[in-house]
C-alpha cells in the first residue's frame, strides 16, 4: 500500500484525453455529443436511433458479497475491469456508473470514482457537479414541493367556480387548456377539450384536488447532508395564514425523481413517470400524482438535459458512461437504462459482422448483491428488458474475515490485526456470506465470476482457499484482482474470465413473478435472498398494502430498504444469519420509478455529519487546484 499514492494524487497526475477523442473511440459522431469543458459531455439519446439496428453488446453487472461499512472495491472493480478489456485485451469496453451525492463527499470520506489506479477522471468533477444533473432532480423536485402546498393554499380560500376559473382564465378572450390539463382531463375521464363546454361537476371535479395533508409523502431535496432538515415546520409566515404543516427534506438523490431519471428508457418514458409519481391521497382516498397537480411537464423540461449521460473515462483512457444515481435502499441503487442501452449499443455489433468485435458493457448495482444485483435483475431489466450475462461478485478477504468472526471494522477506526496478516481460519469460516451470494446470483440463471479484491496484506494462501471455495459452491470462475494496486493490467486474469463467462446464451430469468400480490413478492425475496424465515408485516405496513393493492399498484416489483451490512435486518448479524423473520414497518410507494418499498427497520434518507467530515481536508491552493478530496 505504501507505493501506492492517494486517490487524488493519482487522479490529477494522469493528464485526460479530450473527451471528443473518447467519444470518437467509441463510435460517436461529432454532432452527437455536447462538452462542457474539456473532459465532460453529454451524449445525445438520438445516437439510440442510429445504432437501433446493432445487437447489443455483452452486459455484466457487477455486485457485491455483504460489505465492511469501508466498502470492498464494487466502483473500484468496474473500472478496473473496464480498463483490462478496453486497454489491455483490445476490446470494446464502457463502464457505467453512478454519480455520486456531494453528501458523502463532504461528509463520510469515501468517493465513488473507484480507487487507486483505477478510477474515473478527472475525479474532482466527478465527486461534485459533474454536468449538473443532481441539481436538475433537486430542481425538479422542489417545483413540485412547492407546487404542492401552493396548491392547497389557494383550494382552501377558494370556491369550485372561483378555481376553475383561475386555472384556464381567458387569454386575450380565449378560455384554453394547457397540455398537462388536458392529460389530467384525460384521466378523469372528461373527453372535452374546450373549457366552455365543461358541466359546473365537471369543471370542479377538474380543478379541486382536495389533498388530504396528512397523507402527502412529497419531501423537499438538497444534496447536503444537513441534520437539522430531517425535521422542519414550513408555511410559518403570516402570508401563508396558519397553513403551516411539518415535513422534511431528504438528500436529493433519495428523491423519486432520482429513481425517475435511472429507470426511463426515453424522454417519453420519463415525461410519464414524473407524471404519474403519488405525492398524497385525497380526502376520499384517491392517489394524487404529480400530473394532477400540472407540474410533471415543467419537471420534464427541468430535467431535458439530465436525462443525457455523461461521457468520463478512466484512468487508462476508456470510456465511462456517468449517469444518474438513486439511493439504494428507499430506491434501486443503479445506474441508468439509458446509458446501459446506450453503451449496448455502442459495444454491439451489426447482424453479419465479426463476432469476435462484440464489446463489453460493465454496469454497477449498489450494496450487497442481496440488494443491488437483487434490484438489478428483478426492478432495472424488468423495465429494460435488457439481457444481462454475467456478475462479478466482488469480495475481499477482509470482509470475509468479518462475517467469519473478526472484530468489527469501522470508518475512522485503526483496523484489527486480523485483517492484515494471514488467518486462514477466520476467513474459512466467513466463506459462507460469499457462498450465499453466489447461490442467490444463480437463481437468475447468471454466470458467477468471483473477483477477489486484492489488498497489499492479502497472502496468497488466502486467495487461494477463498478461489477454491468459491468454485466448489457453484461460481463458474474465481480471481485474484490486482487492479487497485496496478490499474487494468492487474485485472486481465479477471477480465479474460469474464469474456469466457459471457460465451455462452444468457440463461437469465427473474426471481418473482410481478403479478403475485405485494406480500408474496416480498416473502419471496426474503426468503430466497436472505435466507429468512419470511416477512412480517406490522399492521400499518398491512394496511399500505391494502390501500396500494386497492389503487391499482399491487403488480409493480419490490424494492427492499434493507440495510446493506447483513443478509439479515440486524446490520450486526454477519456471515449467513438463519432463523430470522423480516419485519417491516411500512411499505411505501414509487409509482412514477415504479416500484413499492418495504421498510425494513429505520432508513434515513438525510444523513447528518459527523464531529470529522471530510471538509475538513478540502481546499483550494492559490492555483486553483482542489486538495484533500479523497
Ligand atoms: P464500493 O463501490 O464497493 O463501495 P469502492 O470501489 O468505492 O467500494 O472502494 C471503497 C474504498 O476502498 C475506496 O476508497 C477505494 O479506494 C478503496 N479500495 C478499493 N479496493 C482497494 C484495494 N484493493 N486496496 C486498497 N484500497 C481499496
Amino acid at each position: 500500500k505504501e507505493d501506492v499514492p492517494s486517490d487524488i494524487e493519482i487522479a490529477v497526475a494522469q493528464t485526460p484525453k479530450p473527451v471528443a477523442d473518447i467519444a470518437r473511440e467509441m463510435g460517436v459522431q461529432a454532432d452527437e455529443i455536447e462538452s462542457y469543458g474539456k473532459y465532460k459531455a453529454k451524449l445525445e439519446l438520438s445516437i439510440l436511433q442510429r445504432l437501433s439496428s446493432r445487437k447489443d453488446g455483452k452486459y455484466i453487472v457487477v455486485a457485491g458479497i455483504t460489505p465492511t461499512p469501508l466498502g470492498e472495491g464494487k466502483s473500484t472493480t468496474t473500472i478496473g475491469l473496464a480498463q483490462a478489456l478496453g486497454a489491455h485485451l483490445d476490446k470494446v469496453a464502457i463502464a457505467c456508473v453512478r454519480q455520486p451525492s456531494q453528501g458523502p463527499t463532504f461528509g463520510v470520506k469515501g468517493g465513488a470514482a473507484g480507487g487507486g489506479y483505477s478510477q474515473v477522471i478527472p475525479m474532482t468533477e466527478f465527486n461534485l457537479h459533474l454536468t449538473g444533473d443532481i441539481h436538475a432532480v433537486t430542481a425538479a423536485n422542489n417545483l413540485l414541493a412547492a407546487a404542492i402546498d401552493a396548491r392547497m393554499f389557494h383550494e382552501s380560500t377558494q370556491s369550485d367556480k372561483g378555481l376553475f376559473n383561475r386555472l384556464c382564465p381567458p387569454k386575450k378572450g380565449v378560455r384554453s387548456f394547457s397540455k398537462p390539463m388536458l392529460i389530467r382531463l384525460e384521466k378523469l375521464g372528461i373527453t372535452k377539450t374546450n373549457p366552455a363546454d365543461l358541466t359546473e361537476e365537471e369543471a370542479a371535479r377538474f380543478a379541486r384536488l382536495d389533498i388530504d395533508p396528512a397523507t402527502i409523502t412529497w419531501n423537499r431535496v438538497i444534496d447536503c447532508n444537513d441534520r437539522y432538515l430531517r425535521k422542519i415546520t414550513v408555511g410559518q409566515a403570516p402570508t401563508e395564514k396558519g397553513f403551516s404543516r411539518e415535513t422534511q427534506f431528504d438528500i436529493a438523490v433519495a428523491s423519486e425523481v432520482m429513481a425517475v431519471l435511472a429507470l426511463s428508457k426515453d424522454l417519453r418514458d420519463m415525461r410519464d413517470r414524473l407524471g404519474r409519481m403519488v405525492v398524497a391521497s385525497s380526502k376520499n382516498g384517491d392517489a394524487i400524482t404529480a400530473e394532477d397537480i400540472g407540474c410533471a411537464g415543467a419537471m420534464a423540461v427541468l430535467m431535458k438535459d439530465a436525462i443525457k449521460p455523461t461521457i468520463m473515462q478512466t484512468l487508462e483512457g476508456t470510456p465511462v458512461l456517468v449517469h444518474a444515481g438513486p439511493f439504494a435502499n428507499i430506491a434501486h441503487g443503479n445506474s441508468s437504462i439509458i446509458a446501459d442501452r446506450i453503451a449496448l449499443k455502442l459495444a454491439g455489433v451489426e447482424e453479419g459482422d465479426d463476432e469476435s468485435r462484440n464489446g463489453y458493457v460493465i454496469t454497477e448495482a449498489g450494496f450487497g448483491a442481496d440488494i443491488g444485483m437483487e434490484k438489478f435483475c428483478n426492478i432495472k431489466t424488468r423495465v429494460s428488458g435488457l439481457t444481462p450475462n454475467a456478475v462479478v461478485l466482488v469480495a475481499t478477504i477482509r470482509a470475509l474475515k468479518m462475517h467469519g468472526g473478526g472484530p468489527p471494522v469501522s470508518p475512522g477506526k485503526v483496523l484489527d490485526a486480523v485483517y492484515s496478516s494471514e488467518n486462514l481460519e477466520l476467513l474459512e469460516k466467513g466463506c459462507a456470506n460469499l457462498g450465499k451470494h453466489i447461490e442467490n446470483a444463480k437463481k437468475f440463471g447468471l454466470k458467477v465470476v468471483v473477483a477477489i479484491n486484492g489488498f497489499t496484506s492479502d497472502t496468497p494462501a488466502e486467495m487461494e482457499l477463498v478461489q477454491k471455495y468459491s468454485l466448489s459452491v457453484g461460481a463458474d470462475y474465481a480471481v485474484p484482482s490486482n487492479h487497485w494496486a496496478k490499474g487494468g493490467e492487474g485485472a486481465v486474469e479477471l477480465a479474460k474470465a469474464v469474456i469466457e463467462a459471457c460465451k455462452d446464451e444468457s440463461e437469465f430469468k427473474f426471481l418473482y413473478d410481478v403479478n403475485l400480490p405485494l406480500e408474496e413478492k416480498m416473502n419471496i425475496i426474503a426468503k430466497e435472498m436472505y435466507g429468512a424465515d419470511g416477512v412480517e408485516l406490522s399492521p400499518e405496513a398491512k394496511e399500505e398494502v391494502a390501500r396500494y393493492t386497492r389503487q391499482g399498484y399491487s403488480a409493480l416489483p419490490i424494492c427492499m430498504a434493507k440495510t446493506a451490512l447483513s443478509l439479515s435486518d440486524d446490520p450486526n448479524r454477519k456471515g449467513v444469519p438463519t432463523g430470522f423473520t423480516l419485519p417491516i414497518r411500512n411499505v411505501r410507494l414509487s409509482a412514477g420509478a415504479s416500484f413499492v418499498y418495504p421498510l425494513v427497520g429505520d432508513m434515513s434518507t438525510m444523513p447528518g455529519l459527523t464531529t470529522r467530515p471530510g471538509f475538513y481536508d478540502i481546499d483550494l491552493t492559490e492555483d486553483g487546484e482542489i486538495v484533500g478530496l479523497f
